[in-house]
């Protein structure tokens, strides 16, 4: 079965799974996969390096001047695709708790998030590309083929984000993993600039009581529907 070569924006609340989602679609379909989210954490961590979020307070003068200096960039390696800054891969160091305490109000600044689009087009120049993030549907690619807007319950979705961190090696509690969710989803909605909204054509996947296997079912019946495509491949999920 083949897929156009379209672009697939997927958004959603903090911890839907979009990310791993969003792989999975890209490996199964032979599709590019940009992190957007990663790119605000890259942002995030550089400013709390160069001193330039003292006590969590973000210095936007000094953000302003230093960011055209930062040189963030995704590397393929293997099956995945890596944050790098300069020639430091920097993935462990973006998904810490503290990077994600400080990220909601980083992403909230206008000419952080103008900086991160125009690297997202850069790197999506040749399209086929799926992309999650808070605000693709919307504003990065509104005219994005396929919108995907997900979302769970909250308990399942924190619980999801500390298995991950526990996995990585950190050592939070569940209550602060459920804080910082729900402060990042109600500054993610709440900012000026592009806030977090399900796209007017987006579909919902409300993934609280499903398998990776069914997701991926979903999506392939979407792509079916919408283009048309009689066969059935096999699914490797
Ligand atoms: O997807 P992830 O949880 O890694 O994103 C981290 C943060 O980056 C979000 O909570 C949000 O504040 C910001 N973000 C955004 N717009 C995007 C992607 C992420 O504002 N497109």
């Amino acid at each position: 079965m083949t897929i156009p070569d379209i672009t697939i924006a997927v958004d959603g609340y903090s911890s839907t799974g979009k990310s791993t989602f969003a792989k999975m679609v890209a490996k199964e379909f032979g599709f590019l996969y940009l992190d957007s989210g990663a790119m605000y954490r890259g942002v995030t961590l550089f400013a709390m390096e160069g001193g330039m979020a003292p006590d969590g307070k973000i210095n936007e003068d000094a953000l302003k001047k230093a960011l055209p200096g930062l040189d963030l960039h995704f590397q393929r390696e293997d099956d995945k695709t890596l944050l790098y800054s300069g020639s430091r891969c920097i993935e462990p160091l973006i998904r810490t708790l503290e990077v994600s305490a400080l990220v909601s109000p980083v992403s909230a600044i206008p000419f952080v998030r103008a900086w991160v689009d125009e690297h997202l087009h850069a790197f999506s120049e040749g399209g086929r590309v799926i992309m999650d993030g808070r605000d693709i549907g919307t504003t990065v690619f509104p005219n994005a083929e396929v919108k995907i807007f997900m979302t769970a319950e909250p308990a399942v979705r924190a619980q999801r984000r500390f298995d991950e961190l526990v996995s990585k090696g950190e050592n939070p509690s569940l209550e602060d993993v459920m804080k910082n969710l729900q402060e990042r989803d109600y500054i993610d909605s709440h900012r000026e600039t592009s806030p977090l909204r399900q796209a007017d054509d987006a579909f919902v996947l409300d993934n609280t009581h499903m398998t990776l296997h069914e997701e991926l079912v979903w999506m392939l019946g979407l792509l079916q529907g919408k283009f048309t495509l009689l066969e059935t491949p096999g699914i490797t999920w």
